[in-house]
């Protein structure tokens, strides 16, 4: 199916926003920035929570479009990121559902981010685990309702809790630097927050992503040995998910570089340098990328983002 061509969108997104916005700016300008946001947070797939068993000892756990994992050790549970107390409520309630009835062991927090840590202290964890680098992020804000570590670790951390391994895989300057993934070679599963995402493009182009350094990483995990890739928003999936992502990253990459080599290494001087160049990038973007969850609601992010990145060296 040919999509109307990109720079006749974007004039008559532009034109149909003022028009709009004479009405009601703050509408028009949500609507030509993210486009329909229902249909990117869908209320069929992304409405209320559910606990899904993946292996014998692993489940994922979705609140919205978060998500977590339990495994279920000998010890007792281990929990990736709380992210807030609703979200831990709810998690508690499908635990018992379940028949999880194991205390918490570990609490681990993959980032410092305050909606992945919130909420923490409704699961009542033994162990709360994260990297050291988190609680100078928090001194700076109101982490008031983060549950605060009893362990902070850094670079790659081995644990076997229950009998369960659990590879703790420290990705370096990616989205902060204080991000892990959670590696569970004998589940032949991997977690990540924040990181990929299973055929979707991530929410107003990534902005708070190394792009050099989250390359890296991600090309460290897909050398990895796994079946069941699960990223902490939207859907789960396999390997070839994780994959496929990489390869995204490193295309939008080249993509920025080519753009930047074709239409000048300055800021655009003129109007038609500006939309020829962002039609160049959108095109080769739709082809390879056009079926993607949020492509429509996300794409004028990525360019912008991938474009002004590449240039400034971020
Ligand atoms: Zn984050």
């Amino acid at each position: 199916m040919k999509r109307t061509p990109p720079y006749v969108l974007l004039v008559t997104t532009l034109v149909a926003g003022l028009f709009v916005s004479s009405c009601n700016p703050r509408k028009a300008i949500m609507k030509s920035a993210v486009g329909d946001l229902a249909s990117y947070f869908g209320p069929q797939e992304y409405d209320g929570s559910e606990l899904v068993k993946l292996t014998d000892r692993v489940y994922t756990y979705r609140w919205t479009w978060y998500r977590s994992i339990v495994i279920d050790t000998e010890e007792g549970l281990v929990i990736t990121d709380p992210f807030n107390s609703d979200a831990a409520t709810a998690l508690k309630k499908h635990l018992k559902e379940a028949g999880l009835t194991r205390p918490v062991h570990t609490l681990f927090y993959s980032h410092y981010h305050l909606d992945h840590t919130e909420g923490g202290a409704v699961l009542d964890p033994q162990e709360v685990v994260a990297h050291q680098k988190c609680p100078t992020y928090w001194a700076d804000l109101d982490a008031s309702r983060v549950l605060p570590p009893t362990k902070l670790i850094d670079g790659d951390q081995m644990l076997t809790i229950g009998g369960v391994e659990i590879q703790l895989l420290d990705l370096g300057k990616t989205h902060t630097d204080t991000l892990y993934a959670v590696y569970l070679p004998k589940e032949r599963l991997l977690w990540t927050a924040d990181f990929a995402l299973v055929r979707t493009i991530l929410p107003i182009g990534g902005p708070d992503y190394y792009f050099p350094g989250a390359i890296k990483a991600m090309e460290r995990l897909a050398a990895l040995d796994f079946d069941i890739f699960v990223p902490s928003h939207f859907g789960y999936g396999k390997k070839q998910d994780l994959v496929d992502y990489v390869d995204f990253l490193k295309y939008l990459q080249e993509l920025g570089l080519r753009t930047m080599e074709k239409f000048g290494r300055e800021v655009p001087r003129d109007r038609e340098t500006l939309e020829n160049a962002f039609s160049f990038f959108y095109d080769e973007l739709e082809e390879r990328y056009g079926d993607w969850h949020g492509f429509e609601q996300n794409v004028l992010f990525v360019v912008a983002r991938t474009t002004t990145g590449v240039r400034l060296g971020y």
